[in-house]
């Protein structure tokens, strides 16, 4: 990690080594915090920030479901923001505030403990790799599920509810993959650790909708208009894992990863079921008493 002069800490901008928090505070014992990723990218215009008042919204809304009070306003924390990339003096950032429930009590009513508001922001390649980036990654399906509406709240993003996404991480990486993809309860597709995913059959996108526990994604509500916009159809509905599999191709969309292709999910090659079809049993060519390399291939696409 790459530290910057300053973040901004309760209203003041404070050098990074002296943005500090004690020990007891209740966000780290219990993970009452909600955060957002935001990037600032380098335009023709200068640094922009994209979609900062939508990941401001999506900030007080997490934290008006966990019973944050934020005290600071959306024009508050967004001209924080602003101004934190210009006095660090940087022209393309990854940004990350964070709402928490600092010291004061312990035990799990957060109520009477400080709501602490900090933004800091540094210099963050793409999560997944510019290699990742361009020529796709390695995913599995994760053995864990994704939590579900009737224990946490997946349209927040919320500190403690990423440890479902750090067990799904660490399983995919210690299993050789660069990325999980959870399911929910009922086997549907969910989304990634930290990005929401998509499939492409035969010309439509499909991607879980708002009742399949995915985070309500800004670069997902980006990809969706901007696919639209081009003439394609977008469907949010249930998918089922093996949807994956035999889609042409599979991609995952977020703020840290940005637009990231899938390649290979749980060993199977996304697309390349269509290209084996297609160049290595030709379908006008059906040969049952040709040679034995074309027969079994035959046999196996039944
Ligand atoms: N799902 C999860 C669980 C995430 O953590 C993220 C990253 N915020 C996303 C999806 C993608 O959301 P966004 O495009 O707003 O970064």
């Amino acid at each position: 990690m790459q530290p910057t002069d300053l973040i901004w800490m309760n209203g003041d901008f404070v050098a990074w080594e002296n943005a500090k928090v004690l020990v007891l505070t209740h966000g780290l014992h219990y993970g009452t915090g909600v955060f957002e990723g935001v990037r600032c990218y380098d335009t023709e215009l200068g640094p922009a920030v994209f979609r900062n008042a939508d990941h401001v919204e999506r900030l007080l809304r997490s934290a008006e479901l966990y019973y944050m009070p934020v005290p600071y306003s959306a024009e508050q924390i967004r001209a924080a923001t602003l101004e934190l990339v210009a006095r660090n003096g940087l022209r393309s950032c990854y940004i990350r505030p964070i709402v928490f429930r600092g010291y004061g009590q312990m035990g799990l009513n957060p109520l009477d403990c400080n709501v602490d508001v900090t933004i800091a922001c540094w210099e963050w390649a793409t999560y997944l790799g510019e290699e990742g980036k361009a020529n796709g990654i390695r995913a599995k399906v994760s053995s864990w599920r994704r939590i579900g509406p009737d224990s946490l709240i997946p349209q927040a993003k919320a500190s403690g509810q990423y440890l479902n996404s750090v067990l799904a991480k660490v399983e995919s990486m210690k299993a050789g993959y660069q990325e999980a993809i959870l399911l929910d309860d009922h086997g549907y597709v969910c989304e990634g650790t930290g990005e929401n995913v998509y499939l492409v059959r035969e010309g439509e996108i499909v991607t879980p909708g708002q009742s399949n526990s995915i985070l309500d994604g800004i670069t997902r509500r980006s990809v969706i208009q901007i696919a639209r916009d081009l003439g394609y159809t977008v469907s949010e509905r249930n998918v089922g894992r093996a949807e994956l599999y035999l889609a042409d191709e599979v991609f995952l969309s977020g703020t840290a990863a940005e637009l990231v292709p899938v390649v290979e999910i749980d060993d199977h090659p996304i697309g390349g079921y269509r290209e084996w079809l297609d160049v290595v049993v030709p379908r006008d060519l059906e040969t049952p008493a040709g040679d034995v390399s074309e027969r079994r291939i035959t046999g196996a696409t039944g």
